[in-house]
């Protein structure tokens, strides 16, 4: 039988920052939507650095899928979403 490796292991893993090559904590969380891929209520969710908040913002914000930036600290995942740590 195998358990289920819901609870992790002991190593905690901080979430990251999602800018490519980045591997700086994440202090941002930038909520975007793509309306021809979800349904206007889904959020997906970028994680960002101090230093790639305004980089990752303006991209999704260019193509109209921002929704919102909120620290980390104060973000709620929504219900049945995959947790961030
Ligand atoms: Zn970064």
């Amino acid at each position: 039988m195998t358990s289920s490796n819901a609870s992790g292991s002991g190593s905690e893993e901080l979430p990251t920052c999602s800018a490519k090559g980045c591997r700086d904590a994440a202090v941002w969380v930038l909520a975007w939507n793509n309306p021809t891929l979800h349904t206007p209520e889904r959020r997906k969710t970028w994680l960002a650095c101090e230093e790639h908040r305004e980089h990752l913002s303006q991209f999704l914000g260019v193509r109209g899928f921002l929704k919102d930036v909120v620290k980390l600290d104060e973000w709620v995942q929504p219900e049945g979403s995959e947790r961030l740590r």
